[in-house]
């Protein structure tokens, strides 16, 4: 099957997720959220008290791990170990695992093929820092979607409060910096736009507006 690649990429918070969620509905293609595979990998090392930017002992801890995705009725849920982590990963000590485990090409290297594996099989959205860059360089439409740390701060704030996780918006907001500055500063695969995509900017838009910017990119793009 020659399958129809959608890369999302962009800094936390942008809206990455709610929209590509929105526009893979109604597109009738998967939503294949690749953070989660980092944060599934930042969690082990918490869980065995590795500190995750000590990449010797992260790499170490990848001999023996099993990182799966899962989509049941269109919606994705992370294994790891065959254990469902698909809510622990979003806890904001688990954000900051990921960000740091994420720099180790080791860790980049071991989710490469499954992200690889899953676009070739799959019409697909693929939302994460660097699939139209490195893992997805042939997708046929590439969107990076950004805003600035402020309006994504609130939007993270509202988002992990809904959901009951107590967190202060300044340490958010702080911890967003901190996360881009990570992910755009490493040396392998860098959040970066691919030379080829379309910057989206949601600052000012609302969470509709934004999708429909995303969904009439994409019809333009595939002739519909
Ligand atoms: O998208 P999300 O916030 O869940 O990603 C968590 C972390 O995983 C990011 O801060 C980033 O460091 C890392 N990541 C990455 N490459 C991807 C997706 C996520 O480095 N494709």
């Amino acid at each position: 099957m020659n399958s129809i690649n959608i890369a999302i990429d962009g800094p936390a918070g942008a809206g990455k997720s709610t929209i590509a969620k929105s526009a893979s509905r109604k597109l009738g293609f998967i939503y294949v959220d690749t953070g989660a595979l980092y944060r599934a990998v930042g969690v082990n090392a918490l869980r065995r008290s590795i500190t995750p930017s000590d990449a010797e002992n992260v790499e170490k801890s990848l001999a023996d791990i099993k990182v799966e995705l899962k989509f049941i009725d269109g919606q994705q849920r992370v294994y790891l170990n065959g254990e469902d982590v698909s809510e622990e990963i979003r806890t904001p000590a688990a954000s900051m695992a990921a960000s740091d485990v994420s720099a180790i090409p080791a860790v980049r290297a071991f989710l490469f093929d499954l992200q690889r594996d899953i676009a070739s099989k799959n019409n697909c959205i693929m939302d994460g820092r660097d699939i139209g860059t490195v893992v997805l360089p042939d997708a046929q439409i590439k969107i990076f979607l950004t805003a600035s740390a402020e309006a994504r701060a609130k939007r993270r704030y509202a988002e992990l409060t809904e959901k009951g996780i107590e967190v202060d918006y300044n340490n958010v907001l702080e911890e967003m910096i901190q996360r881009d500055y990570n992910d755009s500063h490493r040396e392998i695969a860098p959040l970066k736009p691919a030379g080829d995509s379309v910057i989206i900017d949601t600052t000012d838009l609302s969470l509709e507006q934004s999708i429909d910017a995303v969904l009439s990119l994409i019809s333009q793009k595939l002739g519909k």
